[in-house]
């Protein structure tokens, strides 16, 4: 079935990452400066308690996109979970349907690798880490501006934007930061909604606002420090379930008005479709909401579920899952909870105790719901690059291979444990920080509290290889690999610290292990391959060379690192080709045009070798082999004066490696 009427609308959807309802200004927040959203509000229905699936960005965005909840779509957690390939979604029935498609993501955990990306002619996820709002709008606007001139007569557009400003850390562009000096997590909102502002006046201006439905929601909300959880993804209360939820289709759904029925994140998919006229999502758990948008009586209260596996899947603790049905809200937990929402919304008083009749029904409901097992687990290998990126955003990195059972209850309650997880989420940031002693402590006392805790170690053995304390880390890898058996970076991480050590045999053990749980381990090939050129097996060490630069060929340091041992091999040729890639991708990686000198020296063309080592002394001056190298090349060059110049400098530097300056000193003493 094709949409090829051009009445077809268009459809913009914008998800809000980590926003609170309660932060905007249609939703009563005084302190809010959301202008654009406020006037969606006015122009469009709001929601006045929408709630997402998870309080976890990739399962709730899975959720969002197919209209069903985490335990039949399988996504339970970032990194190490995607979406099935078979899954329908939004963008699938649509791209069917004859849309043309589009999304612009801002953070890597939505990285088409996670399985997101299916149905849309466009997947704009290239990007380091994460991208501000601005960016990822501009780019969004760009292809606005590319289909709009089809779209006044052509096939319709689904076009995804994707904010991720609000995510902790809070650290919005200046003029917003100026703005909200006490408040910068309302100042990333502001800023995000400036984004869309920006997004909305092109619509505007291409003529496209009559026939575009808008439709905002937010992934997850933000707790603030309510229930001791700073962030979000250890529990599943309000502050981190409620989010905002606001539809614009000028002439179609009603303006202004304001729905008090719960409605579910799961819900939006299914409420799109039919307004497009779209073919349904065969196996959507959420219902269309036209109905209710246009002011009919949801007579019975839909079933709100909610769940987080994060505390299991990363902490070993036991997952949280919850059940809403009208104004009471169950949280099955080892200690189990029940609210009364419409007497107690931030969920204080927990009434499980007094009101046993009421939690067994919506207990029942759950297990009926669920099925009374955990559900799908699609989960995927976490790989290399991955662990490192999601890490680097604040996501735990040790991944556990945890399978669900009916014990799950048997083990820790997060929300006694939720002061154990702040200290290893600070730990973890002052890791990533560079603060190692400080990581090294907070992980210390963590493991105090929950001796069995995996991320607790790893952030302590990383921080203790950090420091440079060798011993102790392989201490906590091997601990650590006790608990977390198949872990390649660990392996990986045991084989850094003992050729720190010197101890290269027992470096090339390690990386063996590391490979032998993953074959495509680059970072682990790239060091078996740097650890067998120093025991002098140079071709052995090119092919574990080239195996990494196989599987990462846009990695520049592989490149380089391959170069530098064909170079000693006098495997000139190739190495020059690598270097060649090497810096096109990478124009000034120092370590590229140090190798080119190393290169053009064996070459015996001293003069280039020089402007090479100069170029990269140039980016990092305080590189002292490249130094010695430049000096060597100098010397070559007949350029004595230069030469002695540089050596004398190395020779005299306190800085400098020792090695480095003695071997300064002995070509000095040999001078005449
Ligand atoms: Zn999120």
């Amino acid at each position: 079935m094709r949409a090829t009427r051009a009445s077809a609308p268009n459809i913009l959807l914008v998800t809000l990452d980590t926003t609170r309802a309660d932060h905007l200004g249609a939703y009563g927040y005084p302190l809010a400066r959301t202008p654009t959203l406020d006037l969606l509000a006015r122009e469009g229905v709001l929601f006045e308690r929408a709630l997402t699936s998870a309080p976890i960005t990739l399962p709730a965005h899975a959720s969002l996109l197919t209209g069903a909840y985490p335990f039949a779509h399988g996504v339970r957690n970032n990194g190490t979970f995607s979406l099935r390939d078979d899954a329908a979604t939004l963008a699938t029935v649509l791209h069917e349907h004859g849309y043309r498609t589009a999304a612009f993501v801002s953070a890597f955990v939505l990285d088409r690798r996670y399985g997101l990306a299916r149905g849309f002619d466009v997947y704009d996820d290239r990007m380091p880490l994460e991208r501000s709002g601005d960016q990822t709008g501009s780019r969004a606007i760009e292809w606005l501006r590319s289909v709009a001139a089809a779209a006044a007569k052509g096939p319709p557009f689904l076009l995804w934007l994707h904010l991720y400003d609000p995510h902790d850390p809070y650290t919005p562009p200046e003029r917003f930061r100026d703005a909200f000096p006490d408040r910068p997590y309302d100042g990333e909102i502001a800023f995000a909604d400036d984004v869309i502002g920006s997004v909305l006046s092109q619509v505007g201006q291409l003529g496209l606002e009559s026939n575009t439905i808008v439709a905002v929601v937010g992934d997850h909300g933000e707790s603030l420090g309510e229930h001791g959880e700073s962030t979000h993804a250890v529990f599943v209360y309000e502050s981190t379930l409620r989010v905002p939820m606001i539809l614009r289709w000028p002439g179609h759904v009603p303006a202004g008005r304001r729905v008090m029925t719960p409605v579910r994140g799961i819900d939006l998919a299914p409420t799109l479709l039919e307004l497009a006229a779209a073919p349904p999502l065969p196996a959507a758990q959420g219902a269309s909401l036209v109905s209710v948008m246009r002011g009919a009586d949801a007579k019975d209260a839909r079933p709100i579920y909610a769940e987080s596996y994060f505390p299991l899947l990363y902490m070993n603790w036991a997952p949280l899952r919850s059940m809403q049905e009208a104004r009471w809200k169950f949280i099955e937990a080892p200690a189990p909870e029940l609210y009364d929402l419409a007497s107690d919304s931030n969920e204080r008083v927990n009434l499980f105790e007094r009101m046993p009749a009421r939690a067994a029904d919506l207990r029942r409901a759950l297990d009926q719901l669920t099925g009374g097992s955990a559900g799908t687990m699609a989960e995927r290998r976490l790989d290399r690059d991955a662990a490192a990126k999601l890490a680097a955003l604040g996501y735990v990195s040790a991944a556990l291979p945890q399978t669900p059972t009916q014990s799950d209850i048997t083990r820790p309650d997060p929300k006694r444990m939720i002061d154990v997880f702040n200290t290893i989420r600070t730990a973890n940031a002052a890791l990533q920080q560079g603060r190692w002693d400080e990581a090294a402590d907070m992980a210390r006392h963590a493991l105090e509290r929950d001796p069995r805790n995996a991320f607790a170690m790893l952030v302590r053995a990383n921080a203790n290889r950090e420091r440079g304390r060798y011993r102790d880390a392989l201490d906590g890898y091997r601990a650590y690999l006790e608990i977390v058996p198949m872990s390649a970076d660990a392996h990986h991480r045991m084989a850094i610290c003992h050729a720190r050590l010197g101890n290269v045999e027992g470096a090339l053990k390690e990386t063996d292990a590391a490979l032998a749980i993953d074959s495509r381990f680059a970072d682990a090939h790239d060091l078996r391959g740097g650890l067998l050129a120093e025991r002098g097996q140079t071709d052995e060490a090119v092919r574990a060379l080239r195996t990494a630069v196989d599987i990462d060929p846009e990695n520049a340091a592989y490149r380089i690192g391959l170069a530098r041992v064909l170079t000693s091999g006098r495997r000139l040729d190739e190495a020059d080709d690598q270097l060649r890639r090497a810096l096109q991708l990478q124009p000034e990686n120092p370590d590229g045009h140090a190798g080119l000198g190393g290169l053009l020296a064996a070459r015996g063309r001293a003069d280039a070798a020089v402007e090479e080592f100069e170029r990269s002394l140039r980016i990092r001056p305080d590189a002292d082999d490249v130094r010695l190298d430049l000096a060597r090349a100098l010397e070559a060059a007949g350029r004595a004066a230069d030469a002695r110049r540089e050596f004398e400098r190395l020779a005299s530097a306190a800085e400098t490696p020792q090695d480095i300056r003695a071997a300064a000193r002995a070509r000095l003493l040999r001078r005449p």
